[in-house]
């Protein structure tokens, strides 16, 4: 199961014509985005997802987009600096947000959350104490704390930069071997070496 943090990175992707397409440049297309991806804000956010899915969530949209625009950035750059040395996505390497402001970034969207407190009714349930009523904070609050726990955690290891000539992605390594985000990149650029030794020899 992929991750908030992962989700989000990958809202910039390669569009199949040589470009990047952005997956969050309208409030719509933002808000469309979010519909797909709730389950994963919930799965941050736990039983709370109620404060968050707002009942005219197109009213909250027109600064979600760029709020997550915002915090993508920052995603992004922390995700350059965790692969390995060299290999960040070709498509923002040279406009990265310094890593000491994506820092800050995340760890003030996660303070939004702010604590977990211990319930009792009638079995012992854990509920976020948000500092927050706003949707929008909360939403890139989860962001924030899904980015940390994402960097802090085992998976972090596993995480790559597809090198595949046009693509843009960050993905789980399943296994040692695997070197592209997807089979279809895989066959891309096997095509284009194959092309290329042609062409030169
Ligand atoms: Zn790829």
């Amino acid at each position: 199961m992929t991750t908030l943090a992962l989700a989000v990175a990958a809202t910039i992707k390669h569009d199949g014509h040589g470009g990047v397409a952005d997956l969050l440049s309208t409030p719509e297309a933002a808000a469309a985005w979010l519909a797909e991806h709730e389950q994963l804000v919930a799965h941050v956010l736990g039983s709370d997802l109620g404060r968050f899915v707002h009942p005219n969530r197109a009213e909250i949209f027109p600064n979600t987009g760029d709020e997550l625009v915002q915090i993508r950035r920052a995603v992004r750059a922390l995700f350059a600096r965790a692969v390995a040395p060299g290999a960040p996505s070709k498509a923002d390497a040279g406009r990265l947000m310094d890593v000491e402001d994506a820092l800050r970034m995340v760890n003030r969207a996660a303070d939004e959350l702010g604590t977990t407190h211990l319930e009792w009714a009638e079995a012992p349930v854990l509920r976020w104490a948000h500092r927050t009523e706003d949707p929008v904070a909360l939403l890139i609050g989860a962001v924030g704390r899904s980015v940390i726990d994402f960097l802090a955690g085992p998976d972090r290891a596993r995480l790559r930069a597809c090198p595949a000539a046009r693509c843009v992605k960050y993905f789980l390594q399943d296994d040692p071997r695997q070197t592209w985000c997807s089979p279809a990149c895989g066959n891309r650029e096997r095509v284009n070496r194959h092309y290329r030794r042609r062409t030169a020899g």
